[in-house]
């Protein structure tokens, strides 16, 4: 194999590096771990809401069933009342009448109380409901705001990719296939780096030194090989 082809693939190396960075860089934004935890923040609030949503639906419901129980006893008493006061009844029928409004006066204060109280806990339940909207609302503002970071970023990251692969295609053209193949291999099993330079008697893939008779050894073969590491050596 010619020396020119090695140093051809020691710069298919240097672009393949530059788009290993680019594309771990892409995939480690900080904002996109805020992102995540936005989301997720998003989704426990959101499970917050339908929960005090669906107690103040309940509140609501008793509140309205008891205004309406309240209401159609007003009427009943209203109606005894007005029978009462119109007389013509017998004293038996009268007497009965009027433990009757008594009763039903017993009925609307319990009735009332109980309005009372539910009154009393919409207002915290609506309460409650709205500083969760506003918190989700506030968490929806900050999903947006990452949302666009790191489409940005993402933008000015995948134009630089698409340059680095315009590079590649061109370093690519003068390496033979075999090569490649060993090249890729390698590669996928020493950390994305496949060949090395060599300077000064060390290898620049495992920093380690190549004494004279291992040097002589290494560079003997066609494609020199790391002894340590068994990285393509570029000298
Ligand atoms: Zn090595």
């Amino acid at each position: 194999m010619e020396l020119t082809s090695l140093t051809d693939l020691l710069d298919l190396q240097g672009i393949d590096l530059q788009i290993d960075r680019l594309l771990d860089q892409r995939q480690s934004l900080p904002e996109l771990e805020e992102y995540r935890a936005v989301h997720e923040a998003l989704q426990a609030k959101e499970t917050e809401r339908e929960v005090a949503a669906g107690e103040l639906k309940q509140v609501e419901l008793e509140l309205d069933k008891a205004e309406g129980e309240l209401e159609l006893l007003e009427l009943k008493l209203e109606e005894h009342e007005t029978r009462l006061f119109a007389g013509g009844m017998s004293g038996r029928e009268t007497e009965h009448m009027r433990l009757e409004v008594q009763s039903l006066k017993g009925q609307r204060g319990a009735l009332e109380e109980k309005v009372l109280a539910f009154l009393e806990s919409v207002d915290p339940a609506r309460e409650t409901l709205s500083a969760i909207e506003s918190e989700i609302r506030s968490l929806e503002a900050d999903k947006d705001r990452l949302e666009t970071s790191i489409k940005t970023q993402w933008k000015a990251i995948d134009a630089e990719l698409a340059r680095k692969e315009e590079r590649k295609k061109e370093a690519l053209e003068p390496i033979d296939a075999e090569m490649l193949d060993l090249y890729e291999k390698l590669r996928g099993i020493k950390e994305g780096v496949a060949v090395a330079s060599y300077d000064h008697g060390v290898c620049g893939g495992c920093h380690m030194a190549l004494s004279p008779a291992e040097q002589d050894e290494a560079f003997a073969d066609e494609l020199p090989r790391c002894v340590h590491c068994r990285r393509i050596l570029v000298a």
